[in-house]
């Protein structure tokens, strides 16, 4: 059994084939610059040379044919023809309220999909056109959503309702929905089976921290809160988001800069988060903390900002589960910056008894546990697999 993963942004698509007997990689690769002049296909087959190929790209469509032909090559391919493929697993943002789980796509499905493209404008649209993209090039082949904000959907009222008036929940679906929730949901049962947790009552804090950064809080694999909100930007500080603000200050700039609240919004996304706390140094955790060494305040400051943010949801997760037996850190921060593990737990979560190994945490990108054997909490690290996650969902919905 062989799954494509799918992931398609605007102007791009990731892909990974995963044989699933084993769960590896047969090859994965990127479309860049789709529909623009300098589009590029590069083709990586595990255990054979990378192929990069710099050809027109007009639309999703080509950039999936592309794919398949570089799939089924000779040279470089890892498969003789599309038949070995059993299904496409797509990323998708957005299920609004509609979906709770991974779903086989239909007319239905992708209505909902298109229904919600106000609700991820960037994201909904590209993987709309990927399933169109791939139903085209593989007829009759099952295509699997799996919603990035099902995982959130298990959220209680109390955590997903903003108190602002219901009617706006009624109307439009305003609502805290979260997002990376494929990585929440994997990372967080990785965690209960890695840490030999009980699967039904486990309390799991996941510190997705990368570029994009969010936290959730699970109970038994299912989640009680998240920080990501209607869209990515609430939350931790990110890269370049700025997560949470008071509103009022989208209003005071407006006012005082003379710009719109679409320009508003797209500082807050673009160019906030560490890249504006730190003054514009970078919205890379490596460049800023390089240049936190090398004396820059703004950028310590900026770094120290977003470990706090870090601690106090950890801290106000504990609070909404009352008690945590484990907590994960994942993505491109969490799994590779020990100094920023060690000096959340360190500096903020004594007081529940968490006591992290110097030794264990010296460690990148492995599952591990890094706390001391006396700590009362298990702290571990736990890579994140989006397409693994995605490829097993798929797998799981095809043979229902
Ligand atoms: P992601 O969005 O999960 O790919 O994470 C990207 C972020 O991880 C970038 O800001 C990187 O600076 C950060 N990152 C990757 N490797 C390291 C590392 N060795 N130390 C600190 N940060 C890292």
């Amino acid at each position: 059994m062989k799954i494509f993963v799918v992931n398609c942004g605007s102007s791009s698509l990731k892909y990974q084939l995963i044989d699933m007997e084993t769960e590896g990689v047969l090859a994965k690769g990127l479309c860049e610059r789709i529909g623009i002049e300098g589009s590029k296909l590069t083709h990586t087959p595990t255990g054979k040379d990378k192929f990069v190929l710099e050809t027109p790209m007009p639309s999703h469509k080509d950039a999936i044919k592309l794919v398949l032909d570089a799939l089924t090559d000779k040279d470089h391919g890892v498969i003789s023809n599309t038949d070995e493929i059993t299904a496409i697993g797509h990323r998708v943002l957005h299920g609004g309220n509609t979906y709770t789980e991974s779903i086989l796509i239909d007319d239905d499905v992708k209505k909902v999909i298109r229904e919600c493209f106000d609700l991820g404008p960037l994201h909904n649209p590209a993987n709309l056109i990927g399933i169109e993209a791939c139903e085209a090039a593989m007829p009759g082949k099952p295509n699997v959503a799996v919603f990035d904000t099902a995982f959130g959907m298990a959220m209680d009222e109390k955590a997903y309702l903003y108190a602002i008036p219901y009617s706006y929940y009624e109307k439009y679906k305003i609502r805290r929905y979260g997002f990376h929730g494929t990585s929440h949901s994997f990372v967080s049962k990785e965690a209960i089976k890695f840490g030999e947790l009980d699967p039904k009552t486990a309390k799991v804090i996941v510190c997705h921290l990368g570029n994009g950064a969010s936290i959730s809080a699970s109970i038994g694999g299912k989640c009680v809160d998240t920080t990501m909100g209607i869209t990515p930007l609430e939350g931790l500080i990110m890269g370049t988001r700025s997560g949470d603000i008071d509103p009022a200050v989208i209003q005071f700039i407006c006012n005082h800069e003379g710009i719109d609240v679409n320009e508003m919004l797209n500082i807050l996304n673009k160019k906030s988060g560490i890249l504006g706390m730190s003054g514009g140094v970078s919205s890379d955790f490596r460049d800023v903390g390089k240049a936190a060494d090398e004396g820059n305040h703004k950028a310590k400051v900026a770094l120290e900002a977003f470990e706090y943010r870090v601690a106090k949801y950890i801290g106000a997760y504990t609070a909404a589960m009352n008690g945590v037996d484990a907590i994960a850190f994942t993505a491109g921060v969490g799994e590779n910056d020990k100094a920023v593990r060690k000096s959340i737990c360190e500096n903020y979560l004594g007081y529940l008894g968490v006591k992290i190994d110097d030794e264990a945490n010296d460690v990148r990108g492995k599952k591990r546990v890094i706390s001391a054997a006396d700590s009362k909490v298990k702290v571990m690290l736990i890579p994140t697999n989006e397409e693994l996650a995605i490829a097993r969902e798929t797998l799981e919905i095809v043979n229902k």
